[in-house]
């Protein structure tokens, strides 16, 4: 642990704005440690990318973003109009400048340096969830036994074999077995004749998101605090012994701190805090279908960057990284552009009839690494920025820096995230 001795009175009363994964947690471990918290969000609980996700809690693959195959790849791919990976033709100068930034951080010794700050919060993850759980929070977490991650052929898959080799170095524990197409078929008959080579990976889990995060929010209120919805905070203004945050209902609230929770809009506050680090969305889609067999764990297809989870009777398919505005609409292409993708590797149903269409920003960071601690004010805090991960590592982030906020102490997990770095 290292100290830090500029925060000496641990807060009593504590605004989280952002009702997502990371916000909710965040509230519900500073209840543990006996604050009183309110919690305001633009929309609603999950209303941003806690909701349509994959609800996949997988530390074995919670790597950073940035890497130098996601660059080859993404170079590639943005040149297709099908691809996963869109960009636009004219992307405005913060767009720009975020992606100069992520293909500097894409080399083997940045992954490397990113991926051992990463393996000490993800080694907490699942404990985390289970402290919920043990706590009231009702909603379960399934083991995904089997996690398939399936391929058209061997060739295919080297170079995730390779990735989990780098992953399982950098000290990530990720147990796995290789299975040919039949096999994997026998396990998942869903998957379809096409898929020839397969992963079976352990002790990694699921939840249906939504859900778990409406459960989530049940228990933090029903622990006493307050989640105001259907106004934006407006305004963040610090002063020597308190922080007023003004919602777009023109209403100022007074507390002793503020933890900024907001996802891929984290900027819009926390740039004024000395947050210089450019969240940027990376948007992606998913859908639901009806299917008869349900399987017992996600199956991702990496090669097309599609990602499916059982959610009761139904299949939630989802895919595509879309570098663009948080708020755009959602672009029915990319959802047509996942659907073509999986057609000829899952022996679904009926893909044409889908529910749930769902666009939401995953909050990305160049580095690849969230911002979880203290601004320059000490009275704001920022949680977010955990881009694909911040299901998995939501309930983790938030005991931590629970943790920071009462004891004034960074937890060593939290040290290479530093907001301000
Ligand atoms: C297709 C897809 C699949 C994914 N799959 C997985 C997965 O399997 N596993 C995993 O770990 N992660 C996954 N992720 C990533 C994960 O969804 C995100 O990292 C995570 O949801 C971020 O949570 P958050 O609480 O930081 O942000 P959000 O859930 O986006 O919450 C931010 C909240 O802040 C609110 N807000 C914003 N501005 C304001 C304001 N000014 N005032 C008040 N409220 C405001 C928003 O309304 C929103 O509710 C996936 C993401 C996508 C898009």
């Amino acid at each position: 642990m290292t100290s830090d001795i500029s925060v000496r009175t641990a807060p009593r009363d504590v605004a989280v704005v952002g009702a997502g994964m990371v916000g909710l947690a965040t509230a519900w471990f500073l209840q543990e440690r006996g604050v009183s918290v309110t919690v305001v969000d633009r929309h609603g609980v999950a209303a941003g990318a806690s909701w349509g996700n994959a609800g996949w809690l997988t530390p074995g693959l919670a790597t950073p973003l940035p890497e130098p195959a996601v660059l080859r790849y993404g170079v590639r791919a943005m040149l297709s109009p099908s691809s996963p990976v869109y960009v636009p033709p004219r992307p405005d100068p913060r767009l720009v400048s975020f992606l100069g930034r992520f293909a500097r951080n894409s080399t083997a010794a940045r992954w490397r340096r990113a991926m051992d700050a990463l393996v000490p919060i993800n080694r907490r993850s699942l404990a985390a969830f289970d402290r919920l759980a043990a706590g009231g929070v009702e909603a379960v977490t399934h083991d995904a036994a089997p996690f398939l991650v399936a391929y058209r052929n061997e060739g295919e898959r080297a170079p995730f074999l390779e990735e989990l080799d780098h992953i399982r170095a950098a000290g990530q524990d990720i147990e796995f077995d290789t299975l040919t197409g039949s096999q994997a078929r026998e396990i998942e008959p869903l998957l379809a004749p096409s898929v020839g080579a397969a992963v079976r990976l352990h002790g990694q889990r699921f939840i249906d998101p939504g859900d778990y995060v409406h459960q989530l929010a049940e228990a933090v209120r029903s622990r006493g605090a307050r989640i105001i919805t259907g106004h934006a905070v407006t305004r963040v203004r610090d002063s020597a012994d308190s922080v007023v945050i003004e919602t777009s209902d023109r209403v100022e609230r007074t507390f002793d701190t503020v933890v900024l929770a907001t996802g891929a809009w984290l900027g819009q506050h926390a740039r004024r805090f000395g947050v210089r680090t450019i969240v940027q969305a990376g948007r992606g889609y998913s859908f639901s279908v009806k299917i008869d067999r349900i399987p017992a764990g996600p199956l991702y297809f990496p090669a097309q960057r599609v990602a499916c989870t059982p959610l009761g009777d139904r299949l939630r398919i989802a895919g595509m990284m879309e570098f663009r505005s948080a708020d755009a609409a959602l672009d029915h292409r990319r959802i047509t552009a996942i659907t073509d993708a999986v057609r000829p590797l899952l022996r679904v149903a009926d893909l044409d009839n889908r529910a749930d269409e769902w666009v939401g920003p995953r909050p990305c960071t160049p580095d690849g690494l969230p911002l979880i601690g203290r601004t320059n004010s000490r009275r704001v805090f920022a949680a977010g920025g955990h881009g694909m991960w911040g299901i998995t590592l939501g309930p983790a982030t938030g005991e931590l820096l629970a943790e920071l906020m009462t004891s004034g102490r960074t937890p060593a997990e939290l040290a290479p995230f530093s907001p301000t770095r």
